[in-house]
Order: structure tokens, then sequence, then C-alpha cells
């Protein structure tokens, strides 16, 4: 990983903690492969940050499909010969009380959030491993470490993210590929305003009184922004950070202390 340009394939790359992580790989020099569900959206972000189709693959996949993910590891691979970085960070979110939660809705939460990762995971390490160098950096959550209210398909699913990270870790590890999960709090983005409305009707209060809520369970009393998780999935897909595996670190403000 030292010295050639970085090859980076990041999940969720058209809005959100995604964007970030691809305009701080970018700044880094990285060769990326962006993938979100709609490929324009993907030329879109590029464009935003002036990326040259040079230094840009843009896939179509939608994560919960194994072939999918296959394929957009065998477009890098195809394009660049190898995976330095895999950042697993599409992911959805539904808030509902556990009763009101269906089967359905468990699934479709598990299918992207947890296959997703699963799936990419298992396209890119079996190279990784033959070059012995690699990083994988799943984007889970602070809903991955605690219980919450009216959110339990979300937090369930994360809570599977930060297990794999550890298992998957201990089996990488023998072929000197990393493997660490991220568990941000609360992050500005467009799932978090999704979050604010859902989890509020959820729990019957108004958006308003929902936000002083959960600004409550913050000591450092504000959301996060994209960069300050972006940072962190650079570092760790950094040279320096080669001793650091099987972690979930938490980036939240000191929700969970
Ligand atoms: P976001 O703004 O809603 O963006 C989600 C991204 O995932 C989009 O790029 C979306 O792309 C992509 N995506 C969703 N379903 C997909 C699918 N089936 N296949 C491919 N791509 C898919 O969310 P975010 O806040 O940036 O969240 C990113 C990650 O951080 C998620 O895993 C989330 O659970 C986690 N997280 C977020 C927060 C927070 O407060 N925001 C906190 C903790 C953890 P398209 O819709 O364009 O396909």
């Amino acid at each position: 990983m030292s010295g050639e340009q970085r090859v980076v394939v990041v999940t969720g790359a058209s809005r959100g903690i995604g964007k970030a992580v691809v305009q701080a790989y970018a700044r880094e020099g990285a060769l990326i492969t962006l993938v979100a569900t709609r490929e324009q959206s993907l030329h879109q972000v590029c464009a935003e940050f002036g990326l040259s189709q040079e230094r840009v693959l843009c896939v179509a996949a939608d994560v919960s499909q194994v072939a999918d993910c296959q394929n957009a590891v065998q477009q890098t691979l195809a394009r660049w010969g190898r995976v330095d970085v895999l950042v697993n960070n599409a992911g959805i979110y539904h808030a509902a009380p556990f009763l009101q939660h269906s089967p359905q809705d468990f699934q479709r939460l598990l299918d992207v959030n947890l296959f997703g990762v699963m799936h990419f995971m298992q396209a890119c390490l079996p190279s990784m491993q033959s070059r012995r160098s690699g990083a994988i950096i799943n984007i889970a959550s602070t809903a991955g470490k605690w219980g919450s209210r009216n959110q339990s398909a979300y937090n369930t699913s994360k809570h599977a993210v930060v297990g794999l990270t550890r298992c998957v870790a201990l089996e990488a590890s023998a072929h000197q590929v990393t493997v660490n999960a991220i568990c941000p709090g609360f992050v500005q983005t467009d799932m978090v305003d999704e979050l604010k409305n859902q989890a509020a009707q959820a729990a019957g209060a108004s958006v308003d009184e929902f936000v002083k809520a959960m600004l409550a369970r913050v000591p450092l009393g504000r959301l996060m922004q994209p960069a300050e998780i972006a940072a962190m999935a650079v570092y760790l897909g950094s040279a320096d950070a080669r001793g650091i595996t099987g972690q979930s670190l938490h980036i939240d403000g000191g929700m969970v202390l």
C-alpha cells in the first residue's frame, strides 16, 4: 500500500458519509470505485469534486444483490488490478415500534446493512489475502453497541456488522488484512433527517422534542459531520493503521462511554 496510488471501493458513495469518504480519499490521490444504486448520482459526485474519469469508476449496484457486488469488485480488479481499501458504507434506516416491525422490514434492513457488507467483503478478500495487503472499513453505528427504542431492525443489523467485523478480522489477520468498523453517532446527512422524522413519529413526539432529546444524549452536544467519519476511514485505510484490526471505533460526540 505504500508508494503507489491506493485503490479504494466506497459503497453508498452518492450522498452523506460515503460522499465525504470519496472526497477524503480523492484528496489522498486514490483511485476510487464509487457504488450506489444509481450511476448518474455517482457521476454527479465526481463532477462536483472535479474527479477525472481516469481516477474513478462509477458502478450502479444494489448491495443486497450478491451479483451486483461481485460485478463492482470484478470491474475494479479488471481496471486497476487490486483493491487496497474497501469502505462498506451503504445503509438504510427504518424506525417503528418492535410490534409494528414486519419480517419484511427486518429482512430488508439485514439484506442491505448486513448482507451488503458480507457480499463486498467476500468479493474483495480473496485478492487482498493473496496479496497479503488490504484494509476493510465497515460503517456500523452506535446502534450496533446499545439498544434504542423503535429501531430494533436497524440496531440488529448494526450489531451484526460489529460481530461480523470481529469474526472476519480474526480470519483475515492470518493474511495481514485488517477489518475494522466505525460506529458513528448522529451524523448530519439525509439519513439523520429521515431518522428525526421517523423516530419522532414512532415515539409520538414532535420533531423538535425528539431533536432536543437526541442532542441531550450527546455529551459534545452536536451532530457529527460526514467529514469527521471520512477522516477516520482514511486513517484506518492507511499504513499507519496496519496494527489496528477487529475494532469498532466510535465517533459519536461521547454518546457511548
Ligand atoms: P444516507 O445519506 O442516507 O446515504 C446512504 C447511502 O447508501 C447512499 O449513497 C445510498 O445511495 C446508499 N444505498 C442505500 N441503499 C443502497 C443499496 N441497496 N445499494 C447500494 N447503495 C445503497 O446515509 P448516511 O447517513 O450517509 O449513512 C451511511 C452509513 O452510515 C450507513 O450505513 C448508516 O447506517 C451509517 N450511519 C449513519 C449515521 C447517521 O447519523 N447519519 C449514524 C450511524 C451510522 P443511493 O440511494 O443513491 O443508492
